[in-house]
C-alpha cells in the first residue's frame, strides 16, 4: 500500500482500534516518515485522530488513534423513536434483546415508507 493522502492514512489508523505507532505507520503506509509526518500533521490538524507520547526502547514515538467522535444523533432514531440502549439499566444481551429487535423493526418501517 501506499499512502496517497491523508484520508489513506486515516483508513490506516482506524484500522487499529487500539491505536498504532507512527513508526510503525510510514512502513504500512509505504511512504517515508517525513511524508508519514505531513500526514499525521494534517490528520491533527483536522482533529481525526489523536497522539500520545510512547517512549519504545527509549526511544520517543507516538501512538495514533481516531479521534472518538460523537454519534451522529439521527442514527440514534427509528422515526421519532430512540434507540432503547440509550440510558438502558437492563442485563443486556444483544442477540436477545426485545427492546432492541422492536426499535430495529421499527427503524426498517421508517426506511421501507421514505
Ligand atoms: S440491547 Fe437491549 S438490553 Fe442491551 S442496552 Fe440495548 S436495550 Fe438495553
Amino acid at each position: 500500500m501506499t499512502a496517497e493522502t491523508e484520508d489513506d492514512a486515516f483508513a490506516a489508523i482506524r484500522a487499529h482500534p487500539g491505536g498504532v505507532l507512527q513508526s510503525e505507520l510510514w512502513k504500512e503506509l509505504g511512504v517515508d516518515s517525513r511524508k508519514c509526518s505531513r500526514l499525521v500533521k494534517k490528520l491533527l490538524d483536522e482533529g481525526r485522530i489523536e497522539r500520545i507520547e510512547y517512549r519504545k526502547e527509549g526511544i520517543k514515538t507516538y501512538v495514533l488513534r481516531a479521534a472518538k467522535t460523537p454519534p451522529e444523533p439521527n442514527l440514534l432514531l427509528a422515526g421519532a423513536e430512540l434507540i432503547p440502549c440509550v440510558a438502558c439499566e437492563l442485563e443486556c444481551k444483544v442477540e436477545e434483546c426485545p427492546l432492541l429487535m422492536d426499535w430495529m423493526y421499527q427503524l426498517a418501517i421508517e426506511e421501507f415508507t421514505e
